[in-house]
């Protein structure tokens, strides 16, 4: 099936029109491209519950706090598409910078309490960012379902909470990681890593598996598990930004572990930022 890539919004609205009206299901995957096996599977879950998926490629400027990040970040539209199109997306929605920010924005989607922490404590504003540009796009596709990652739990709690508080009628979709078979999460920034970073990435899944096998077997500190994982991650070459156990659905610190924690860190190789989690529970 060959998917068809549009650039405009009201191209866009006008071909999702017809479908709408023959009761089609539309389902949406909002992704920055690059598009790997765990795009992949946002998408074939999509186009197994609906009936027209639509599969957005568009690096959001505005929820890069770094500006050497948003111009290294991959960009690969032609490949992008035939990714699409092998996956039975009907079409691709890549629109220019311009056409999604035609003006300054005076407008933007704060969800509080959820992003001061994690990743947002690293990333100002990046959170304000991804609500903004989802709500964007929710409005732009109307979607009955949109498909996010668990990889990006902050995210994905942080979208859920928006879609809830504004009453967006869409149901949201969290899809499990996809991990290479030595652990490491897929993401379009592995592609970054030097062959050495690589060799040494799945220490990060290891180190969150680390904390699992500490919960599952009965601790209940918070501070003991995160201790077990950081040793894990005292090598030479590895950052830890941040790794933290909070609840999954508030993002605030779990001091106790009494029921299901989500243990989520981002680390450094290089130059390279890469992000994980794990949900786990108390054995
Ligand atoms: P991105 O293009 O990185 O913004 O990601 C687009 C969507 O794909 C987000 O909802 C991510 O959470 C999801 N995603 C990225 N990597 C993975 C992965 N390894 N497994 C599952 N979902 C992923």
């Amino acid at each position: 099936m060959s998917a068809r890539v549009i650039s405009s919004i009201s191209e866009l609205r006008e071909t999702l029109a017809p479908c709408r009206q023959a009761g089609e299901v539309i389902g949406l995957v909002p992704t920055m491209g690059a598009l790997h096996e765990g795009h992949g599977r946002l998408i074939g879950q999509a186009v197994r519950d609906s009936g027209c998926v639509v599969v957005s490629v568009f690096v959001n400027p505005i929820q890069f706090n770094d500006q050497q990040d948003y111009r290294l970040y991959p960009r690969s539209l032609d490949a992008d598409v035939e990714f699409c199109e092998r996956r039975g997306a009907a079409i691709v929605f890549a629109p220019a910078v311009e056409e999604m920010y035609p003006r300054p924005l005076k407008s933007s989607v704060e969800v509080a309490g959820l992003t001061e922490r994690l990743c947002g404590e690293f990333r100002p504003g990046h959170f304000r960012g991804v609500a903004t540009v989802v709500l964007k796009l929710l409005q732009i596709v109307q979607p009955e379902r949109a498909y996010f990652g668990e990889k990006d739990a902050q995210q994905l709690a942080v979208i859920r909470r928006m879609v809830a508080d504004l009453n967006v009628p869409v149901t949201i979709v969290g899809v499990a990681t996809v991990r290479e078979p030595d652990g490491l999460a897929l993401s379009s920034r592995n592609r970054r890593l030097s062959a050495a970073e690589r060799e040494l990435a799945p220490v990060f899944f290891r180190a969150l598996e680390a904390a699992r096998k500490r919960i599952a077997s009965g601790e209940r500190d918070a501070a003991a598990v995160k201790q077990a994982a950081l040793a894990v991650l005292e090598q030479p070459g590895i950052r830890v930004e941040y790794l933290e156990i909070v609840d999954p659905d508030e993002m605030q610190p779990a001091p106790a572990i009494e029921g299901r924690v989500l243990v989520a860190g981002a680390i450094w190789l290089g130059s390279t930022r890469l992000i994980d989690n794990l949900i786990c529970e108390p054995g």
